[in-house]
């Protein structure tokens, strides 16, 4: 696919606005060899969004989705993989030396069956083509994945790789974000660690699951590790909504700025020595929920691409010069972590070295301290430590050297926060980098009282069962607090540890009931409480759908706000923006448009929009309401040829006629 390719896929695919693509231009549809095209009449589209691009792949999914009328089947994830280099997909030259090989990797993927169900796809998508998507053969118990994978044109060892790189990966999510369900990196797994936690800050309110996975074995050896680290990351990506930057590496799914490489011969070679793993894959994949760290904000998910190269890190040993640490600390640097001794100790005989580092703290440089041991944090219990803050050093808590210097650059380059902003930035969590102190922890809770209860009545023991046990009790006792708009009763369970993105055994959250209800500041709290906009129920519905079905406008106003977008398929909106037009119901019609669908150009099976239906069905009033808002185009066809001015004519509907070529005159001027 070439660039044009691409971006015209990427409009095929979107059909509905996008804030990237949203244009103040009006839309207008053609055909072009039988399928649509949208052009707009001012400028649109932001031509250098792939300017950097390989032509490689970036499939277009919905276009497969639009020329397939048939609704699916199986519940799919749709995640885009973003291969950077390593290991994992280098593959063995004549010499039996790993090499990255452009261009074989997918070429491979189709040729294993246990990452590619052709049959599925040759079904699904017909004959396999570049641009046609990949299938994972279907697991028991979870959704389709369909994947596309997106190559580098250059396949970078991760030793090689920068902020430069870095901020290609966080661009390439951010441009796809919608398009997409979950996102997996394959990356090498030298600065895997660094790459996690410097993502980590820069996407911010993040909303989907973001897994980055490499392999110490190329996943095409017989032997290997990336076979189970990619099909895991895949799995996960698109059946859980984990909306961090995480790690997936021998059956553990890690907090990535929690991260460290700690082996570089063995599988298991990642840890977060501070946090539990947020899943593990054994049997089953085991989620800790109430770990998971959620945005609390109603604000949508962007990238923050400019990160601060001036940082460094000055590891603290025995006998170091009081010259080593002033030329170390000199301009340009800006932001240092220093690594002390256990929980945060300098020698505090050294007056030397503390002059230096006062005198550094007093020029403005922001000095963060962590431990250069794996497990615990630093503190000023002892004096060595203590010392540090009152030279105004920053205490890192549990931080691992890695998140501290991705940490340092991020908060340095936040132009919009002052010096003592980005000081106390500095020391307080931000992305579950490091403890958030007491109030982190849910208290020892009465709620969980009840649940033990009910476990004694059923002589249900185990801390698995009695997870299993508060999951289906949470979401009970979170509905019933939202039915009846109970937000003390929110608080409560708040206090109790509840997870507000917590699913129900239909798949559905608090948050998909409150937009059914539209109580306004309902859905407030829990979006300001970590609910999720992206998670779908049973039926593949977020929770916008319920919000648009039940015309809660001011609620689909805030969904949006939150980043939520539509994502059924295309045709069933199609569907039922016709089927709102032929009731010429406008408020349905609305909050579609409120939440982003392009109203002109959806069209159902037959092609037809809601435009057509309106025209056939002689609904002036919606016709009014479709002029007006630009959502009316009258010279689009259906897949008979047939456009709305042609039905209007044919059906003698002279009011209607008259205003769709006086539309169209003013539009082809
Ligand atoms: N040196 C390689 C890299 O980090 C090792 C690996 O892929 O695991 O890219």
């Amino acid at each position: 696919m070439d660039k044009s390719e691409i971006l015209n896929g990427i409009v095929n695919t979107t059909i509905l606005h996008s804030d990237y693509k949203q244009t103040n231009g009006y839309s207008k549809n053609v055909i072009t060899n039988g399928t649509h095209e949208k052009k707009n009449v001012e400028s649109t589209v932001t031509n250098d969004l792939y300017s950097n691009k390989s032509a490689n792949t970036y499939h277009n999914f919905s276009r497969s989705r639009c020329d397939s009328i048939t609704l699916d089947d199986d519940k799919e994830s749709k995640i885009l993989v973003i291969y950077t280099g390593g290991t994992i997909g280098m593959m063995r030259n004549n010499d039996d030396v790993l090499v990255p090989t452009p261009n074989s990797f997918e070429r491979k993927i189709k040729q294993d069956p246990h990452l590619y169900d052709a049959a599925y796809a040759q079904k699904k998508y017909g004959p396999a083509m570049n641009s046609s998507p990949l299938v994972l053969p279907k697991v028991k118990g979870f959704r389709r994945i369909i994947y596309s994978i997106y190559q580098y044109n250059e396949l970078l060892d991760s030793s090689n790789m920068s902020i430069k790189d870095w901020k290609q990966i966080a661009e390439d999510i951010w441009q796809a974000y919608e398009l997409y369900d979950g996102f997996v990196v394959l990356h090498g797994t030298d600065t895997l660690a660094y790459t996690a936690s410097a993502l980590s800050f820069m996407f911010e309110n993040l909303g989907k699951t973001v897994i980055i996975t490499g392999a110490q074995l190329p996943v095409f050896d017989l032997r290997t590790d990336g076979n189970d680290n990619f099909v895991n990351s895949l799995l996960i990506a698109g059946n859980y909504n984990i909306p961090e930057v995480t790690i997936f590496f021998h059956n553990k799914l890690l907090r990535g700025n929690r991260t460290v490489k700690i082996d570089s011969e063995n599988f298991d070679a990642f840890d977060s020595p501070n946090v539990p793993p947020l899943a593990i894959a054994g049997i089953e994949i085991n989620v800790s929920f109430r770990q998971i760290y959620r945005p609390k904000t109603i604000e949508k998910f962007s990238v923050h691409l400019s990160l601060n190269e001036h940082v460094s890190l000055l590891r603290i040993f025995p006998n170091i010069t009081a010259d080593t640490v002033r030329t170390f600390l000199q301009p340009p640097i800006e932001g240092v972590v220093l690594q002390t001794y256990g929980a945060g100790n300098l020698p505090c005989n050294r007056e030397d070295i503390m002059a230096e580092v006062k005198k550094a703290t007093d020029r403005g440089v922001m000095i963060l301290n962590c431990s250069q041991c794996s497990k615990g944090s630093v503190n000023s219990v002892y004096q060595t430590g203590h010392i540090l803050n009152q030279v105004g050093v920053i205490s890192g808590n549990d931080i691992t050297p890695e998140a501290a210097l991705a940490k340092l650059s991020y908060v340095l380059s936040k132009d919009d926060w002052d010096f003592n902003t980005k000081r106390m930035m500095l020391g307080r969590n931000l992305r579950g980098e490091m403890g958030g102190g007491k109030s982190e922890q849910p208290n020892t809770l009465a709620e969980w009282d009840l649940v033990d209860a009910v476990a004694r009545t059923l002589h249900v023991s185990s801390p698995h069962e009695l997870n299993v046990l508060g999951a289906v009790l949470f979401p009970a006792m979170l509905s019933n607090a939202i039915v009846r708009s109970d937000l003390t009763k929110l608080d409560e369970l708040k206090g109790f540890g509840a997870d507000f993105s917590a699913q129900n055994s239909d798949g559905r959250t608090g948050l998909h009931l409150a937009c059914a209800l539209g109580n306004l500041k309902v859905v407030r709290y829990l979006l300001l409480n970590g609910s999720s906009v992206h998670i779908k129920d049973r039926f593949d519905r977020t929770p916008i759908i319920d919000a648009v079905e039940n015309d809660h406008i001011e609620v689909i106003k805030l969904l949006r706000r939150c980043g939520a977008h539509l994502n059924s398929h295309p045709k069933y909106i199609g569907q039922q923006l016709c089927n709102a037009a032929a009731k010429g119901n406008i408020n349905r019609l609305e909050s579609y448009a409120t939440a982003g669908a392009d109203i002109a150009t959806l069209s159902d099976i037959n092609g037809r929009t809601a435009l057509h239906t309106a025209a056939l069905l002689n609904h002036e009033d919606v016709i009014d309401y479709l002029i007006d808002n630009q959502f009316a185009d009258g010279e689009i066809l259906d897949l008979m040829s047939v456009s709305p001015i042609e039905i209007a004519r044919r059906k003698g509907h002279t009011n209607i006629l008259e205003k769709l070529m006086n539309l169209s005159k003013y539009i082809n001027k």
